[in-house]
């Protein structure tokens, strides 16, 4: 499992789902009061990723107590990118671990546990399957998620 753990901050929405696709601990931080975000990264040790300069300027983070990305992008793939080669993380992310709506651990289910819940087509052509035990979610390696996978193998090598 990766030791990073990452708070994002609502500036920076899309990186949540990318991150949790990558098996990263991430929660995303909705509200607008950025002490409290700063706060709650400092008591769950998370990295903080914000596009906000205001943030990086807040005492907890310019001593180092809180770690904080500034992300110099606005598109979301070149974020990732940008969190991957910061945290040189692009060696032990551990795709395919963590629901993306809901930061979940995904346990493993045998196909015919899930034959009823999943279209005909995906049943036929695969056969390796997690569900989120929290919201139910079933995930499978299907030409969406090798479409994502195959953007993040470009971020590593940019
Ligand atoms: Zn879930």
């Amino acid at each position: 499992m990766n030791a990073f753990k990452f708070i994002i901050d609502c500036n920076a929405g899309k990186l949540v789902k990318w991150l949790r696709m990558l098996g990263y601990d991430t929660v995303f931080f909705k509200g607008d009061d950025d002490a409290e975000m700063v706060s709650a990264a400092l008591s769950e040790n998370r990295i903080i990723v914000t596009r906000d300069t205001g943030i990086m300027k807040r005492r907890l983070i310019t001593s180092g107590k809180v770690s904080a990305v500034l992300l110099t992008s606005e598109i979301a793939q070149v974020q990732v990118g940008q969190v991957l080669r910061i945290f040189h993380t692009g060696d032990c992310i551990s795709p395919f671990t963590r629901c993306m709506e809901c930061n979940g651990l995904l346990e493993e289910r045998k196909k015919e546990e899930v034959k009823e819940r999943i279209p005909p087509y995906v049943y036929k052509t695969q056969d390796k399957y997690m569900e989120c035990p929290t919201c139910r979610r079933i995930y499978w390696k299907g030409t969406h998620w090798q479409a994502m996978m195959d953007k993040i193998s470009s971020f590593k090598i940019e």
